[in-house]
């Protein structure tokens, strides 16, 4: 059995293209697709994750607004940051980066961003769409999730995936997405008691747990599909959370680094310039 190595560059390709022209067009109307980001604190993850958005939207022909904030700024100053940008007419979209130092609220704020210029399903009301199956936007990851899996024509209909992890940003929205497409799924968590019984059930499995090689080899079937979410930094490098002695087994699985992730970042952009 040849294993298929899901990487997330080719399909962030295909996004590329499409991204490029639309924002190429909106420049020569006059209107600069402009991405606000907004940093509170120090969190190292935060900032790499801003500069890596910040060179793709230059990339791609767009702008980059980046509000830094100190750590110690209450929820009110965040919330009006905000406000301000929604406002901003300069301004396509907004990402609040998460989590907010624990004295902030981070579902008070994501609330805050407004619905048009929420790029990723942050606010309530998109996220009640997405889940009500009437909207596409979902949060950029598990769209990577998806756009991965159909790049690579894997078939989901009456499959079973097993998705661990159910976080709002990944595990719950990655679920409604695979069951719209027909799958039959299996949500765990920290609480479930016979997680290993039902990896072997597996068709497919997502990994949204955060527990760096967390799925192994033996708990899965043959020919399963992996799509790895982790991102856990160990010693210096970034590992996901399925072993990746588990390829072995695998039909197809994504890599990290250079699988969901990069895919993800694209989707950012897809969502910025869902309404050009
Ligand atoms: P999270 O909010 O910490 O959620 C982790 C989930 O895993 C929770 O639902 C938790 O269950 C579950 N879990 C923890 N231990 C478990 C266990 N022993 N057995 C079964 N389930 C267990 O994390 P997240 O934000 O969803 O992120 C998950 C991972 O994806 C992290 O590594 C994160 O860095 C990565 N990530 C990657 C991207 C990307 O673009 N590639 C984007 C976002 C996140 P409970 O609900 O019961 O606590």
């Amino acid at each position: 059995m040849e294993t298929v190595l899901m990487r997330g560059k080719p399909v962030a390709d295909v996004y590329r293209e499409a991204i490029t022209k639309k924002i190429t067009a909106a420049k020569e109307h006059g209107l600069t697709v402009t991405l606000a980001i907004v940093v509170v604190g120090d969190d190292p993850a935060s900032h790499v994750y801003k500069d890596r958005l910040v060179k793709l939207i230059e990339s791609l022909g767009g702008a980059a607004k980046v509000i830094m904030l100190p750590a110690d700024s209450d929820e009110e100053k965040v919330i009006g940051v905000i406000k301000k940008l929604n406002r901003n007419r300069y301004v396509t979209g907004i990402l609040p980066m998460m989590p907010m130092p624990k004295h902030i609220n981070g579902d008070a704020v994501g609330a805050a961003v407004s619905a048009n210029k929420d790029v990723d399903c942050l606010n309530p009301i998109n996220a009640g769409d997405v889940f009500m199956g009437r909207s596409p936007w979902a949060a950029c990851t598990p769209r990577a999730c998806m756009a991965t899996l159909a790049h690579y024509g894997i078939e989901l209909e009456g499959k079973n995936v097993v998705v661990i992890g159910r976080s709002n940003v990944v595990g719950k929205p990655v679920s409604v997405l695979l069951l719209n497409k027909n799958a039959t799924v299996t949500v765990c968590h920290s609480r479930t008691r016979n997680l290993p019984e039902l990896l072997k059930t597996a068709d497919v499995i997502v990994a949204a747990v955060g527990k760096p090689c967390f799925v192994q080899p033996d708990m899965v079937k043959e020919g399963v599909v992996i799509v790895d979410v982790g991102i856990n930094a160990v010693d210096g490098k970034l590992v996901g959370d399925v072993d990746p002695a588990v390829a072995e087994k695998a039909s197809a699985f994504t890599p990290v680094p250079g699988g969901i992730g990069v895919v993800s970042n694209m989707m950012v952009m897809e969502c910025l310039t869902r309404n050009l």
